[in-house]
C-alpha cells in the first residue's frame, strides 16, 4: 500500500425513492424554518412538488438557476431570499441550480449564512464538493469563470431522490453520467489519491456504466436510474475529495470562456483526455478498463467513445457549434499555469486533442 493522506469531508446523505418528502424534516433538524426552493425555468414543477412537501416551512421559489453561476444572477437570487427572509435555501435541480445554491450560502456567508439543501436530479456531482464555479462578464464583454474550493458552499444535506431523475431525458443521462464518470477517472490519477476515494471512483465508473444500457432500453427503469444516482454520489464525492488534472482544465476552459455546455462538453473531451493520459498512467487505464466492463482490445479511451455513438450523443465539439479558429486559443489556456497531470502538458499535442475532439475522431 503506498502512503497517503485522506481529508473526509462532512456528509448527510439521504438515498432513496421518495426521499424529497423528507425535506420539511431535513429544514427543522438545521434549525431551520423559512426555506426559499431553487430551480430553473424547466424543473418548476419539481421544484413546486418540494414547496408543497416544505409545508408551511416553504416561503417561496427562485426558478431562474442558469449554467455556469453568473454573479448577477446570484445577486437576484439573494435580494429574493432575503425580501423572503429564508434562513435555508434547497436547491431542486443539477449543477447550475446546486452552483447557486452555493452561491447563495457564500454570498451571505459574512451576514446570516443561509443553510443549504440540494436535492440533485442529474449526475453532475456538485452537491458532493467544496467547489463553486461563478461566471462574470468582464469590461470587454468577455465570461470569465473563477473557481473556489472552499467549505462554506459544501450542502449541509443531500438528498437523493431516485424519483427526480426519472425525467432527465436520455441524451442528458449520457453526458452527464460521462460528466460524472470524468470525476472518478481524473481521482485516480489525481496526486492526493488514496484507497478510500479510488475504490468509490471505480464503483462509480462501475455503476455508471452499467446504467447506461437500462436507460436506453427504458428511461425509468429502476435499477438503472438508482444504479446512475449511486454513482453520481460516488463520483461526485471523488470531485470533492482530490485534485483534477488535464481533463477538467479543458472542459473549464471550454465551458467558462468558449460557453460550451457543460456536460456535452466533458462527454466528448473525456476519451481524448484519457488517451492523452494512458501511456503515462497504465494501470489506472485498465482499472478504468474493467470497471467499463470492456471487450479485449478495446481501450478505454475507445470504450468511452463508444458510449457517445452507442447513444446518439454528439462526438464533436463541431456539433457543439464550437468554432476551429479558436481550437489554439483553448490549448493556450490550458496550459498557462501548472497542474499535476499524468503525461506533461505540451501545448501542441493538447491542441492535437482538442482537433480530435473537435472533429469526433473516435481514439486510436
Ligand atoms: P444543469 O443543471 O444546467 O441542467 C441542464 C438542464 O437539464 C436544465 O435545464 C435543468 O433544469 C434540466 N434538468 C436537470 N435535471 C432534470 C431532470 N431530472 N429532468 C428534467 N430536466 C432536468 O446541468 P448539469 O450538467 O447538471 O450542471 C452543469 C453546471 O454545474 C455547470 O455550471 C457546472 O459548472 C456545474 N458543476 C459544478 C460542479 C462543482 O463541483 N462545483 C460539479 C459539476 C458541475
Amino acid at each position: 500500500m503506498q502512503p497517503f493522506v485522506y481529508n473526509a469531508l462532512p456528509a448527510r446523505v439521504i438515498f432513496g425513492w421518495d426521499t424529497s418528502e423528507q425535506v420539511a424534516d431535513e429544514v427543522l433538524r438545521l434549525g431551520c424554518k423559512r426555506a426559499i426552493v431553487l430551480t430553473t425555468a424547466q424543473q418548476v414543477s419539481s421544484g413546486q412538488k418540494v414547496l408543497k412537501d416544505l409545508g408551511d416551512l416553504g416561503v417561496g421559489i427562485y426558478s431562474n438557476a442558469t449554467m455556469h453561476t453568473p454573479i448577477h444572477i446570484t445577486l437576484d437570487a439573494l435580494k429574493v431570499a432575503q425580501e423572503l427572509q429564508a434562513d435555508v435555501c434547497v436547491a431542486v435541480g443539477g449543477g447550475s441550480t446546486i452552483g447557486l445554491g452555493k452561491a447563495l450560502a457564500l454570498h451571505s456567508s459574512n451576514e446570516k449564512k443561509l443553510k443549504q439543501i440540494a436535492i440533485p436530479t442529474t449526475y453532475a456531482g456538485s452537491e458532493a464538493t467544496p467547489i463553486i464555479g461563478q461566471t462574470e462578464i468582464d469590461k470587454e464583454a468577455k465570461s470569465l469563470k473563477t473557481t473556489q474550493r472552499t467549505l462554506n458552499v459544501l450542502p449541509d444535506v443531500i438528498i437523493y431522490d431516485i424519483n427526480l431523475t426519472l425525467t432527465l431525458p436520455t441524451q442528458m443521462t449520457t453526458t452527464s453520467g460521462l460528466n460524472a464518470i470524468a470525476h472518478a477517472v481524473e481521482a485516480l490519477w489525481a496526486p492526493e489519491a488514496n484507497p478510500i476515494i479510488s475504490n468509490l471512483a471505480l464503483q462509480g465508473i462501475k455503476a455508471i456504466s452499467q446504467s447506461f444500457p437500462l436507460i436506453r432500453k427504458d428511461p425509468k427503469d429502476p435499477k438503472g436510474r438508482s444504479n446512475a444516482l449511486f454513482g453520481a454520489w460516488s463520483c461526485g464525492t471523488c470531485l470533492g475529495a482530490v485534485g483534477m488534472s488535464l481533463h477538467h482544465k479543458l472542459c473549464h476552459t471550454l465551458g467558462g470562456t468558449f460557453g460550451m455546455p457543460h456536460a456535452e462538453t466533458h462527454a466528448i473531451i473525456l476519451p481524448h483526455a484519457v488517451a492523452y493520459n494512458a501511456p503515462f498512467a497504465t494501470d489506472e487505464v485498465e482499472e478504468i478498463r474493467i470497471a467499463l466492463n470492456l471487450q479485449q482490445g478495446i481501450s478505454a479511451a475507445q470504450g468511452l467513445f463508444d458510449v457517445l455513438e452507442n447513444n446518439n450523443i454528439p462526438c464533436s465539439l463541431k456539433e457543439l457549434g464550437f468554432k476551429q479558429e479558436d481550437l489554439r486559443r483553448a490549448a493556450e489556456i490550458a496550459v498557462r499555469s501548472p497542474y499535476p497531470n499524468p503525461a506533461p502538458l505540451e501545448e501542441e499535442k493538447i491542441f492535437h486533442l482538442l482537433s480530435n475532439a473537435y472533429h469526433g475522431i473516435r481514439p486510436a
